[in-house]
């Protein structure tokens, strides 16, 4: 494998980061996220188990030290188990630095253990409400004490679980305290996330649900200390800490700020496309050379190596200027700009 020149992109940002969507299923709906009746892709055209691990070890040969798995659901995927003991290989040779997961958190009562043996140490798990009738209805086939006994099973397995919530408008804007309180009872980290124009959504309007995050931080200023902390993770997060608890919260707002500056990741879809930007429609197919050439890993290395050479610049989502600093709710359709037409489980959110 070409291990010797790294992954990097016109404007001089070095990919360490991989973001692999293992299965566009999921055991959930949630309604910001799929259709209730969405169509999934036939099993042929998912990546095999084999495949995925000879796409995610090539990245890895070329630089990537950060592997997050991800969907759909990851752990609903059959065989995950294996894939992951497949890149416990990579940390155990040091060529990963991390390997980790995002998770609606319903089947990690039954693998969290084995999930930290294999050396992942951190795992987001998401959860937007934390009222049993509010959880069903947000995910429409999940439930809450299911996801609330993985998560204590991640906790209790030695992994740092940090929680992701969605901000959604006149759904989850009275649960903002209690599910801070409730994270500093348990030690979990959280973050919040603006919602994203990914996907149709029958008769669900994004524009309806979108809650800023710049209105749920003037909330959390109400009531505490907040400090801006420099850290950056190369993403969308921003930090801040709350001085009378010690918490730590993120802040994931692609609609209010522009992160793009500092953006060392790249997602591939569980069909083996890269999308080098989760808000733009340009892809590589990476399924084609890694099909087509089986015992050559060249041909892949170079679908690479071009793929990103086009990593644009930045993301076009806009929700519309006449939303900015107002109640960016009032009823208003149809302004999305840099609308996806993929949902954010096809890419891997
Ligand atoms: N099923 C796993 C889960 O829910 O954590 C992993 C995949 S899910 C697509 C990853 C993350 O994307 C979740 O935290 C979810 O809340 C978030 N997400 C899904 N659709 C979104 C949207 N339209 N806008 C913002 N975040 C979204
Ligand atoms: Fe499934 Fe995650 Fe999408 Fe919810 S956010 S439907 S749990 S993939």
């Amino acid at each position: 494998m070409n291990n010797t020149a790294p992954l990097i992109d016109p404007f001089a940002r070095a990919i360490r980061y991989l973001r692999v969507s293992v299965t566009d299923r999921c055991d959930f709906r949630c309604t910001y996220c799929m259709a209730e009746h969405m169509t999934f892709l036939p099993k042929a055209e998912l990546l095999s188990l084999e495949e995925l691990d000879r796409l995610c070890s090539t990245f890895i040969g070329l630089g990537v030290t950060k592997l997050r798995v991800t969907g759909g659901e990851p752990l609903v995927r059959r065989g995950i188990m294996t894939f992951f003991e497949q890149m416990a290989r990579h940390l155990q040779s040091g060529a990963l630095e991390e390997l980790t997961l995002t998770t609606n958190g319903s089947q990690l009562a039954r693998y969290a253990t084995a999930l930290a043996e294999l050396g992942v140490r951190r795992i987001n798990v998401s959860l937007d409400t934390l009222e049993p009738a509010k959880f069903a209805a947000i995910t429409r086939w999940g439930r809450l004490a299911q996801v609330l006994d993985g998560i204590s099973a991640a906790k209790a397995a030695g992994m740092r679980v940090k929680i992701n919530t969605v901000a959604l408008k006149g759904f989850n804007e009275d649960e903002l305290f209690p599910l801070i309180d409730w994270c500093a009872r348990e030690g979990h980290d959280i973050t919040f996330i603006e919602v994203m124009p990914m996907g149709e959504m029958g008769e669900e309007s994004r524009l309806d649900q979108y809650w800023s995050l710049r209105d749920l931080r003037a909330r959390l200023a109400q009531r505490f200390t907040l400090t801006d902390l420099p850290e950056r993770s190369g993403g969308p997060a921003r930090y801040i800490r709350l001085a009378e608890t010690g918490q730590k919260i993120g802040f994931i707002t692609p609609l209010t700020h522009n992160f793009c500056e500092s953006c060392n990741r790249v997602r591939l879809t569980c069909t083996g496309e890269l999308y080098m930007c989760l808000g733009q429609e340009d892809m590589a197919d990476l399924r084609a050379p890694l099909r087509l050439h089986p015992d050559d890993s060249a041909p892949l290395e170079a679908a690479i190596r071009d793929a990103i050479a086009r990593k644009p610049k930045g993301h076009d989502f806009d929700y519309g200027r006449q939303l900015a600093g107002t109640a960016p709710n009032a009823g208003a359709q149809g302004l999305i700009r840099g609308q996806m037409s993929r949902h954010m489980s096809h890419t891997g959110g």
